[in-house]
């Protein structure tokens, strides 16, 4: 699909839509980013699901509002930046088998799914999410890192998001998330998916794992992502990667 330079094109940003971003229309970033002269910008917000069982994202109503002032902005600003349109889903069987990420991929508007795993179906039925912290700390990497696996061969995914993020509960790498990890990376590398290297996981602890990004030199291609919240984050983080950069 692409090698995206970081330092020309601004991948994974949010809008207010997901009721944890700034509340600012959508074309403050596009102006913000047209003013830092980059080549492009991906919006890819928090994916809704039909009838709202999750809070934090957009409600499932609002969906072709936002398909639909992106692909304005993708025409008005087409001779400054390129606007690429996507999602960050998770995957859920259940809604596989009711056909939501097909009705996604045949959305014409859509470029692109992002596979954001921040929690998962468990065997119950239910969400990951409802387990008490000692059942998460045990076993919630576990649990994201098969549905990331499941998302991953379904077909519908471009990229994956911050796949070491599954690893948020633990304090020190272990044979499990080497166990995890290599299943992740095979996987994706299998399917020929792009992982994402978060740089707001950079900035919490424990959501960046190099012993997994060491795992994966020489296997499936990276891509940068930015997880901007605000127009601002699209020149702090960036900034704080360039001073680093070695
Ligand atoms: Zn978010
Ligand atoms: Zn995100």
């Amino acid at each position: 699909m692409m090698f995206l330079n970081p330092e020309e094109n601004l991948f994974h940003v949010h809008t207010f839509r997901c009721r944890h971003a700034d509340e600012v229309p959508d074309d403050v970033y596009v102006k913000k980013a047209i003013e830092m002269g980059v080549k492009s910008i991906w919006f890819t917000d928090h994916a809704p699901f039909p009838e709202n069982p999750f809070g934090y994202r957009m409600m499932y109503d609002e969906l072709d509002e936002y398909l639909d002032t992106l692909s304005e902005f993708k025409d008005i600003y087409k001779n400054q930046i390129d606007i690429h349109i996507g999602l960050e889903a998770e995957y859920f069987p259940s809604y596989d088998k009711d056909g939501y990420y097909q009705q996604l991929k045949a959305d014409e508007r859509l470029d692109l799914l992002l596979l954001g795993q921040h929690m998962a179906q468990t065997d119950e039925g239910g969400y990951t999410f409802s387990w008490d912290k000692e059942k998460l700390d045990r076993d919630e990497a576990g649990a994201l890192g098969k549905a990331i696996c499941q998302g991953i061969e379904s077909g519908y995914f471009d990229i994956v998001a911050h796949p070491d993020r599954s690893f948020r509960r633990k304090k020190h790498w272990d044979d499990d998330m080497a166990d995890i990890s290599e299943n992740i990376i095979s996987t994706a590398g299998k399917h020929g998916l792009i992982l994402e290297q978060n740089e707001t996981s950079k900035r919490h602890k424990h959501h960046y794992w190099e012993e997994f990004w060491k795992m994966n030199e020489g296997r499936c291609q990276i891509v940068i992502g930015l997880d901007a919240h605000s127009p601002e984050e699209l020149v702090k983080i960036r900034r704080e990667k360039l001073c680093t950069r070695v």
